[in-house]
């Protein structure tokens, strides 16, 4: 069985796991998964405005920047998810 998939996912359902919305696609998450949406500008970032804080775009180098648009949409998607790990992960106190 996968454990991930792209595309939109629904809530968690009453055991605790979420499933792909996408026709054919089967994935389930693990009751424990700590699941990481996928950031809703991932097609088109504004790499001038961050948000203050657990910004995914500041986890993105200038030279991935410059070649956002030759990503194709599942990788801009792949690329935002692994960012937006590294945001969520970031510490503030
Ligand atoms: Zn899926």
């Amino acid at each position: 069985m996968k454990n991930f998939c792209l595309h939109d996912w629904t809530d968690f359902d009453r055991t605790g796991k979420r499933h792909c919305r996408k026709s054919g696609c089967n994935f389930v998450s693990h009751k424990d998964a700590i699941v990481t949406e996928t950031p809703i500008d991932y097609l088109a970032p504004d790499w001038v405005n961050y948000e203050k804080v657990h910004c995914w775009r500041n986890h993105i180098n200038d030279r991935i920047k410059g070649m956002w648009n030759t990503f194709t949409a599942d990788q801009k998607a792949a690329i935002a998810i692994s960012a937006r790990e590294l945001a969520n992960a970031e510490e503030w106190s």
